[in-house]
């Protein structure tokens, strides 16, 4: 397809909604003002095409896979973000309390590490036994595992509700 060609309303509309969907399904929502939402959404379909993978619209990507793979969206620091601020770094998802209007939707600071500092080698995860960096949670339905702040507000596997995970380490 031509990098020159407009995007069409319908191809905005079609991955908004396969994100919606995916977001919903997941425990994950997008963002209430669907205006706004689609925008970002445009941005994605227009990384797409400029760099062949959907790069965070609200971050310049390098158009090297290997070094933005951490700004892929969903981007590895979405769930922090959520967490801590309710909202990821371009608004695109929401926390469920940002979705009910009980938690602000307001610009949060860049979480992303410096070119330098995602340069350097990253120190292992496990430095020893006991030593992982966040809580082990495990669903008590179908036993999925996951390392992170928060259990997720519905399983990914089972879509049993966040109050169905239980720490596991
Ligand atoms: S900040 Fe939001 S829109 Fe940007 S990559 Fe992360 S999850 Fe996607």
């Amino acid at each position: 397809m031509s990098n020159d060609k407009p995007l069409s309303v319908e191809e905005v509309k079609s991955l908004y909604d396969r994100l919606s969907k995916d977001a919903e399904a997941s425990g994950y929502h997008l963002n209430p003002d669907i205006d706004f939402a689609k925008e970002l959404v445009r941005g994605l379909l227009l990384n797409q095409r400029r760099y062949g993978y959907y790069a965070c619209p609200c971050r310049l990507a390098s158009n090297n896979r290997l070094e933005d793979v951490d700004i892929i969206c969903p981007c590895d620091y979405r769930d922090l973000d959520l967490n801590e601020h309710g909202v990821c770094y371009c608004a695109l998802y929401v926390s469920l309390s940002g979705l009910k209007g009980e938690k602000k939707i307001t610009s949060i600071p860049e979480r992303r590490p410096s070119p330098e500092e995602r340069g350097k080698k990253a120190e292992p995860l496990l430095k020893g036994p006991g030593t992982l960096p966040y809580p082990l949670w495990r669903c008590k339905v179908c036993g999925y595992l996951c390392a992170r702040e928060q259990p997720p507000e519905v399983c990914p596997i089972c879509k049993a509700k966040k109050e169905r995970f239980e720490q596991f380490l």
